[in-house]
């Protein structure tokens, strides 16, 4: 299968390629990942989405087709709600920006195969520097927001797994140009004096992500092959809209 931006994410490439986002999935709950992958569980786009889709369409050049097919942007008297005027101001400040304007002035969408793991992957990239860089714009809540593992503090880019997402493009875009570039995170937040920087991910964590990875995939690429039952996690939003009661509980079990 050819992968275009028309097919990319369509369920024929989600069930033959694997992505960073259903990697993500499965990390978080194996039967919901599977029911995305099947098509039998959409994910309604909700606001933080579509503010970022409204700015990648910006760069992209799409954003008035975007506009078009995104009723939900728009008030009944057909002005823009709020959150996407927000999304108009953080556009202005990126702009505004030489080095971000510059990370951002790459091949828009570009999207490339390869193999890990033995197993066929997809990657799409905001901005793709031939030779240099690949930039992934994420538009956040709050840059500088701090985050706790056991390990200690975190950023986003660790506790939305971006290091993840730039690990497996750096790899694939290796295999296809015999080139290991440089991973930078083009990062723009909703503050009302919105708050931006790009940030280079090390090389270091970058291969730390990936080595971690293996270990996670083998039970993934069973799952997906339908070699074994997909675990439900019992708590998103998939698992409360299908879930059959088998009997009654205690209260403890609220709890637990
Ligand atoms: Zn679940």
């Amino acid at each position: 299968m050819k992968l275009t931006n028309k097919n990319y994410y369509s369920t024929k490439a989600n069930k033959e390629y694997f992505s960073v986002s259903q990697i993500k999935d499965f990390l978080k709950c194996e039967a919901y990942a599977m029911a995305k992958i099947n098509g039998d569980w959409v994910e309604p786009p909700n606001t933080a989405m579509l503010i970022g889709s409204y700015v990648d369409s910006y760069f992209e050049g799409t954003l008035e087709e975007f506009k078009a097919n995104t009723p939900e942007l728009f008030k009944k008297d057909g002005s823009l709600k709020s959150d996407f005027v927000k999304a108009e101001q953080i556009i202005k400040r990126i702009e505004s920006d030489e080095l971000f304007m510059l990370c951002m002035s790459g091949k828009k969408q570009v999207i490339m195969t390869g193999e890990l793991f033995g197993e066929k992957f997809k990657i799409k990239m905001d901005s793709y520097l031939p030779g240099e860089a690949i930039v992934d714009l994420k538009v956040v809540k709050k840059l500088r927001e701090v985050f706790f593992r056991q390990s200690g503090k975190i950023s986003f880019i660790e506790k939305w797994g971006y290091d993840l997402q730039l690990a497996v493009y750096q790899e694939i875009v290796r295999q296809n140009t015999d080139k290991l570039l440089d991973c930078v995170i083009a990062g723009v937040d909703k503050q009302d004096i919105p708050d931006i920087d790009c940030i280079l991910i090390p090389n270091d964590q970058l291969e730390f992500q990936r080595r971690e990875l293996t270990w996670k995939m083998a039970r993934i690429i069973d799952v997906k092959t339908k070699k074994v039952e997909p675990a439900r996690c019992g708590v998103c939003d998939y698992c409360r809209a299908t879930k059959k009661l088998t009997g009654l509980i205690t209260p403890d079990k609220l709890v637990y």
